[in-house]
């Protein structure tokens, strides 16, 4: 049974190291059917729903992980969010005039900017990191991100092909874990540097072909390894009506009733899913009337 929208955990019994691996393809599918992307884009899009998915993963509490890239290029933005419960999505937005070649690296198309990582918990502040985007590609970006950002030591590898009837997206996590193991320290940097290394040889093709136990077998034979049943991951849009409202509540009234005299409503389309919002003139009164909405 291959593994479609699957994420595993896998841990080492001889080493303070986790990994996560998982496998997308109709919720990656579901992402580039929408928004006109060209291929570069939609290769992109697939490294980021694939990071999003495994770093996601590592969430100890409930919230939303976002991974978004920024610049002045002609991908001026590329983001992708994952809640705890493995629902992700993934937008970009492009200057529809440049001819996206798919030799382009991210840092190439995005220009010169930033990428940041923002870790929403439901409960509790806000974090983010922010790198710049300097490394060629995603799994670059993030190495240099968790090395400058001192953060546990964790390593991302991605894959991700467009096929027009079977897009697929893949991606690989190792993570070190807080010592827990009788291991030096040293010791530990070793199994680390082990471990990564033999990483290092997957190649996309295969992780893009091969099942999850499968390309663990093939990196970590030598290894003893324990892989943990699959988790189902999903395409999924936390748009709202009373999400949407609370934006525009913010709006204040006097932009809503400028917009309500010259479109006669208010018209709000998500651009993750395309779902349409519509609030009339009365929508709107009945919003001011009553008080601030309260988000759930
Ligand atoms: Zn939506």
């Amino acid at each position: 049974m291959p593994d479609r929208d699957k994420l595993q955990r896998f841990i080492f019994d001889q080493s303070d190291i986790r990994g996560e691996i998982l496998t997308l393809e109709k919720s990656y599918g579901e992402v580039i059917a929408r928004g006109n992307y060209p291929q570069a884009i939609k290769r992109l899009l697939g490294e980021f729903m694939a990071a999003t998915g495994l770093l996601g993963a590592t969430l100890k509490f409930d919230g939303v992980l976002t991974l978004q890239a920024q610049g002045d290029g002609p991908l001026s933005m590329i983001m992708a969010d994952c809640t705890r419960h493995h629902n992700l999505r993934a937008i970009a937005r492009f200057d529809p005039s440049y001819n996206f070649n798919t030799d382009e690296s991210l840092a190439q198309l995005v220009g010169k900017g930033t990428l940041s990582l923002t870790i929403d918990p439901s409960n509790g502040e806000r974090y983010q990191g922010i790198v710049l985007l300097e490394p060629e590609n995603l799994a670059s970006c993030l190495e240099d991100y968790f090395t400058r950002s001192e953060q546990i030591r964790t390593r991302i590898w991605l894959a991700a092909d467009t096929g027009p009837d079977s897009p697929k997206a893949a991606g690989l996590l190792l993570q070190a874990l807080p010592r827990q193991l009788e291991t030096s320290a040293e010791e530990n940097l070793r199994l680390w540097e082990h471990a990564t290394q033999l990483a290092n040889t997957i190649t996309p093709e295969e992780q893009l072909i091969l099942d999850h136990e499968e390309q663990l077998h093939r990196l970590f034979h030598q290894d003893q390894l324990r892989l943990f049943e699959a988790k189902p991951v999903q395409f999924s849009c936390s748009c709202s009506k009373e999400r949407i409202t609370q934006a525009l509540f913010s709006l204040g009234e006097k932009e809503l009733s400028s917009i309500l005299d010259e479109a006669g409503l208010v018209a709000i389309d998500c651009q993750f899913c395309d779902q349409h919002y519509r609030f009339t003139r009365q929508d709107i009164q009945q919003l001011f009337d009553e008080s601030p909405p309260v988000l759930h």
